[in-house]
């Protein structure tokens, strides 16, 4: 056996069914350690949910869409295409696309340990670049870490998905007034809805929220959590497919809620849901210390997976109504909701900075 390739290969593959794909040369050696040890190890050939858990979700968000939706966003064809999309994202992070892989990656996950160093965050992309940019200088000891790309985009490629089916379905009502042919349109809006399915899901795991993303990795550990880069992939692929049924999932759908605020942003909303999933970090790990998740599980490991599938479902679901509900309404003009420049832009991140300790 040629060890130097298949710790290459290891690493590589161990890198790709974790959220962060983060090319910390320390980790990645860690990794590559871990599983030269256990060469016959099964690596997982999915990432996230795993290809169950993003299908399960997709499914269960289209199927309990309320009854004002479209029609056609109700056909056993339309909820078999966004159930199909559910793992899209995870089928771009193949070596045979390379770039495509490395640019996305960090869309899957958003470690607030760090993200939370410039404070509130910003709700547009290139804001929260530059906040972190600027955050890397005035924290040098965490400079490696706060790199936009190593901290991840979670909250904003959701919304910018949330963003492109409002503005998808603005279109879908337009054409409808007019009596024109909407099929290419509601062809869009089912791709963005599978294609934001998968982030909503990403977004009630846990392990996406924190930078104990596989194996806790806080210098304190007074409790002995694993420290094993093995817990993430168990956790979501494998217990999932091995134990998880979707007749199980859809009793612990939460009630519909629009996942907008009174501005009709969807942000806030978004982003207490990821505050919970951070909440439940810790709880993960503990259900984990006490073999919740190995094999066939504990009821009580059960119930939490569950309990985050039907979580993920709910914000899907919620989210796909909000953005029909919120593309009825007329397009503000450019004064009341301006394009920040990026002058502009870069003035506000500074004051956002200006409050970092
Ligand atoms: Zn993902």
């Amino acid at each position: 056996m040629n060890r130097p390739d298949v710790g290459a290969e290891l690493s590589f593959q161990t890198a790709q069914y974790t959220p962060g794909m983060k090319w910390n040369t320390a980790g990645n050696l860690r990794r590559t350690a871990a599983f030269a040890v256990l060469p016959l190890l099964a690596v997982p050939s999915s990432f996230g949910w795993g290809d169950v858990g993003h299908r399960m979700i997709n499914r269960l968000a289209m199927e309990s869409l309320p009854a004002d939706v479209p029609a056609f966003m109700k056909t056993p064809e339309a909820i078999a295409e966004v159930e199909y999309l559910g793992p899209e994202p995870d089928r771009w992070r193949s070596p045979s696309e390379p770039e495509l892989s490395a640019a996305q990656a960090p869309d899957h996950f958003i470690d607030f340990e760090y993200a939370d160093v410039i404070g509130t965050l910003p709700r547009r992309r290139y804001d929260y670049i530059a906040a972190l940019t600027a955050a890397e200088i005035t924290h040098p000891d965490k400079a490696a870490e706060l790199q936009p790309s190593r901290v991840g985009f979670q909250p904003y490629i959701t919304n910018e998905i949330w963003e492109r089916l409002k503005a998808a379905m603005r279109q879908y009502r337009d054409l409808s007034a007019k009596d024109e042919d909407t099929k290419p349109v509601e062809a869009a809006i089912l791709f963005y809805a599978g294609w934001l399915g998968h982030y909503a899901g990403d977004g009630s795991q846990p392990l996406h929220v924190s930078i104990n993303y596989n194996g806790w990795a806080l210098k304190d550990n007074p409790n002995g959590y694993t420290t094993e880069h093995t817990i993430h992939a168990k956790f979501e692929s494998t217990f999932v497919a091995d134990n998880i049924k979707a007749a199980d999932v859809r009793p612990l759908l939460p009630a519909v809620k629009p996942a907008v605020n009174s501005l009709g942003e969807e942000w806030d909303a978004y982003m207490s849901y990821l505050r919970h999933s951070q909440s439940l970090v810790e709880q993960l790990y503990q259900i984990d210390k006490r073999k919740g998740f190995d094999g066939a599980g504990t009821p009580e490991g059960k119930q939490f997976t569950e309990e985050r599938l039907a979580a993920g479902a709910g914000m899907l679901r919620d989210l796909v109504y909000s953005a029909w509900v919120e593309s009825a309404k007329s397009v503000p003009d450019r004064q009341q909701h301006p394009t920040a420049p990026v002058a502009a832009s870069a003035r506000s991140n500074a004051g956002v900075l200006g409050a970092c300790g």
